[in-house]
């Protein structure tokens, strides 16, 4: 799309309502292209000096494009576009996303947007040094509080079932409190008794994990890996920062980045083939859609899958470490020369118990995300009180894996999210793993040689079939009618419970 209109083969009639509408999104994502590029360059580039500068730039390009979506006429225009019957499909989705994200903007009150906006701040900042003082008491009036304006902002966007389905609404549309309360429920019993036999079972982790890799190697070796799955760098780029992301910019521009550290090269080996997975589907909406509002991926759960379905059911797999390991040894003959293939395929994966989710491993990763969902929804509900949160926590981390946390550092306040009152986001990492493993059992049963194709580094039919079944949809349709079309059916913990009790069965040689 290049702003002029219709460019290609199917010439549609463009009414003159739409063609208004269209211009004002366009303007629109524009100026979120430049707020986006202003994120990017905060976590890649920026010199320190510059960050209150840049603060107070980024908050005024916000404020416009604020005001610009909830321009009244935009809602006229929304008005008139729902009542028309003729529009062609794809214009249909854009006002249906349109509506969504005005709904959102204008349904809050301002001075409720500005009293959240304010607290978060603060929030954060008290967040950033009672983690050190391992003081949850800092932290307990900003939560409470957070939690307060969290419901008053629930009520204001409406809901039907419970008011937690406004805050995973804003993640994953069209998913409600009692499916993904049903989904949590299921994948905690079957993954608790599994995941701690695989513990068990681990041993002693290789030494070869945690040896000095040359930061430059690493970083090469990324460029390479990228590339070589299929990421197009005449459209997009890899850098480093240490919190790993991938963003769309524009059209043509999609960035990631990726991590190293100076003792181990797992954590970049994976980072990069997580922010790879984001960044394919980024690079795989078409067209013709991307900019506007339903030419953007459905939803985080969706884009979660990707990038998980990358690091772990292909990146992982006894095929993708087989093919990695040349690669690997060729760089860093000092650490990885003499390591057979089995040993490197199970350092891979090597499981253990961590009380931080940050560092957890694929085993006990979703255990971690599990605890946050079941205490932030307790205290949505008001079944939990915020005073109560730490004990809840280590006695949630001792059932699931069997150890406490000795301080509040390591526990309750390891975590970013809660600071900023971003409630509703957690169920959206495991919704992800979840997807990632049923796709690619369907993948795998819709076409065969897939195993012979990642033992190759070759991910090109694969990423044919995630264009037919994922990005082309982009936005147009909701994200649920995307991944239920594809397993057929809604989703169930079923398919990654298996995916890990055959993978960890062969790995250790016992039937788990
Ligand atoms: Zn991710």
């Amino acid at each position: 799309m290049n702003g002029t209109g219709d460019v290609c083969g199917s010439v549609e009639p463009m009414s003159d309502t739409w063609g208004r509408l269209k211009a004002r999104l366009e303007e629109l994502r524009d100026l979120g292209s430049a707020q986006k590029l202003f994120e990017w360059d905060q976590a890649v580039l920026l010199p320190e000096k510059g960050g209150r500068g840049r603060a107070k730039a980024a908050a005024t390009l916000e404020g416009i494009s604020h005001d610009r979506l909830t321009d009244p006429e935009i809602g006229a225009l929304l008005d008139e576009l729902e009542a028309d019957d003729s529009l062609p499909d794809d214009q249909k989705a854009h006002v249906r996303v349109t509506r969504r994200e005005y709904d959102r903007a204008t349904k809050v009150p301002a001075d409720l947007v500005r009293e959240i906006a304010e607290l978060q701040g603060i929030s954060y900042q008290t967040w950033t040094e009672a983690r050190p003082k391992n003081d949850f008491k800092m932290m307990q009036p900003f939560l409470e509080r957070l939690v307060e304006l969290k419901k008053r902002e629930a009520d204001a966007i409406g809901w039907e079932g419970e008011r937690y389905d406004a805050l995973i609404d804003v993640f994953e549309p069209d998913m409600t409190t009692a499916e993904v309360e049903k989904m949590f429920a299921d994948l905690v019993t079957g993954l608790t008794p599994l995941a701690n036999s695989i513990l068990d079972a681990a041993g002693d982790k290789p030494e070869w994990l945690n040896a000095p890799y040359p930061e430059d190697k690493q970083m090469a070796f990324s460029h390479w890996l990228c590339e070589q799955i299929g990421f197009d760098t005449k459209g997009g780029r890899l850098d480093q920062s240490p919190h790993p992301f991938t963003i769309q910019i524009g059209v043509g521009d999609v960035r990631q980045t990726t991590r190293t550290e100076p003792n181990t090269v797992m954590d970049s080996i994976f980072s990069t083939l997580h922010e790879t997975g984001h960044a394919l589907y980024e690079q795989g909406i078409p067209e013709e859609l991307n900019g506007l509002p339903a030419g953007s991926v459905a939803s985080l759960g969706l884009h979660e899958s990707q990038s998980r379905m990358w690091e772990n059911q292909v990146g992982r797999s006894r095929p993708f470490t087989e093919f990695m390991l040349p690669h690997l040894k060729e760089l860093f003959p000092e650490n990885l020369g003499s390591i057979p293939f089995e040993e490197f395929h199970r350092g891979a994966n090597y499981p253990q118990r961590s009380l931080i989710r940050v560092y957890a491993d694929e085993v006990t990763y979703n255990l971690h995300v599990a605890l946050r969902f079941e205490l932030e929804l307790a205290m949505f509900r008001g079944d939990l009180a915020v005073a109560d949160l730490p004990g809840a926590w280590n006695d949630q981390m001792d059932s699931f894996l069997g150890m406490k946390p000795s301080t509040d550092s390591d526990g309750v306040l390891q975590d970013m999210h809660w600071s900023i009152g971003a409630l509703g986001y957690f169920p959206t990492y495991t919704l992800g793993t979840l997807y990632s493993a049923a796709f690619f059992d369907k993948a795998n049963t819709e076409f065969g040689g897939l195993e012979e194709d990642l033992r190759k580094g070759d991910g090109s039919r694969l990423l044919i079939w995630l264009n037919d079944n994922v990005f082309r949809h982009a936005y147009l349709r909701e994200p649920k009618s995307i991944a239920e079309d594809i397993i057929g059916g809604p989703i169930t913990a079923g398919p990654f419970i298996e995916y890990l009790r055959t993978k960890y069965s062969a790995i250790y040689e016992t039937q788990f």
